[in-house]
């Protein structure tokens, strides 16, 4: 049996890149695999990008794209937001404590690196015979490449072999007639900048008021957890207050700044 081979398609700049390298035979994956944390977790702006773009595009190509996600016991689909939004206690995305330590971060574990493990085993991947699973890391983030930690999985970084920086990427997906992707991560991801949670406050209200409300959600869960000690404070920016407050210009915050402020805010 030959070997497995896909590639974890993230939506976002260097896995569209892939993409095209590997439609173009100039890398060897033959599958690209989207673990989809949920059509009401995933960047909008992504899920539109696959369906305008990427599908099209791959219509009469040599590449297949399949979509997987996490699934339940009873084999229903849980997505991310449902999951952070529901009556259990976990946390999972990588909010901010009031220390400024990270919160546990599970949701890439469960929402996107199993998923996929789950694909390999189920094409045949095995600890005897590991698959291998391509990473879209380029030159200028080589500090990601990491080994893999599934053990029937070995991580393979095409970008890296052929030296390509994001801004090749860009160039080749260009080159291909595809617009350049957005960035590609969950709309409430704690690890966006905070240059991006005030575009979102000012161009999609709607959406930065459900990340407020979801913020408020994760701190409930903590309070419940701590049995009702007080307010602890669960963050999704890295300024330590309150979304709608960590938005604001920093003359008008009166709290500690942390690193966005110097510089940064409103630019
Ligand atoms: S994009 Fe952020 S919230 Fe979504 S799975 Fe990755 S780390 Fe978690």
């Amino acid at each position: 049996m030959d070997q497995v081979k896909i590639f974890s398609f993230g939506g976002g700049v260097q896995s569209v890149a892939a993409l095209v390298l590997a439609v173009k035979r100039e890398i060897d994956f033959p599958v690209f695999a989207f673990a989809n944390t949920g059509n009401d977790s995933e960047s909008p702006e992504t899920l539109e990008y696959l369906e305008k773009w990427v599908k099209p595009y791959l219509s009469d190509k040599n590449v297949k794209l399949l979509t997987t996600e996490k699934r339940n016991r009873a084999g229903e689909t849980v997505t991310l937001y449902e999951h952070l939004m529901g009556n259990n206690r976990s946390i999972s995305i990588p909010v901010y404590l009031p220390s400024g330590a990270p919160g546990t971060r599970k949701c890439t574990v469960d929402w996107k690196i199993k998923p996929i493990a789950k694909v390999t085993r189920s094409l045949g991947a095995s600890k005897k015979t590991p698959g291998v699973i391509g990473i879209g890391i380029s030159k200028d983030e080589v500090q990601r490449a990491k080994d893999s930690q599934i053990s029937h999985q070995i991580n393979e970084f095409p970008l890296l072999k052929l030296n390509l920086t994001r801004s090749d990427c860009g160039g080749i997906i260009r080159d291909a007639g595809l617009p350049v992707p957005p960035k590609s991560s969950c709309w409430f991801c704690p690890y966006k900048k905070l240059k991006e949670w005030q575009e979102m406050a000012t161009h999609n209200p709607t959406m930065f008021e459900k990340a407020a409300e979801l913020e408020a959600k994760l701190e409930a869960k903590l309070e419940a957890k701590r049995g009702g000690l007080g307010k602890d404070g669960v963050y999704l920016t890295r300024r330590l207050v309150p979304l709608k407050e960590a938005v604001l210009p920093c003359d008008q915050l009166k709290l500690p700044l942390y690193e966005e402020c110097s510089g940064y805010c409103w630019t």
